[in-house]
């Protein structure tokens, strides 16, 4: 079973349409940073799984 799976969204700074891939293997809330490959400004990814689906998914700047 397919343990990352790709996400897209918005960059909060440029807004273009990116993805990431998430990791889905380990349970519970991870947050990392991970610059946008449009713009390059830091977004803060935060997300949740549970049992290699994904419960939850926010992203904001990293910085203002
Ligand atoms: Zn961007």
């Amino acid at each position: 079973m397919l343990s990352e799976q790709e996400k897209f969204f918005k960059c909060p700074f440029c807004l273009e349409k990116i993805s990431m891939i998430l990791d889905l293997s380990e349970n519970g809330q991870q947050s990392y940073t991970e610059d946008c490959e449009v713009c390059c400004n830091p977004i803060l990814i935060t997300y949740e799984a549970s049992n290699l689906k994904l419960i939850s998914f926010r992203m904001e700047k990293a910085y203002e």
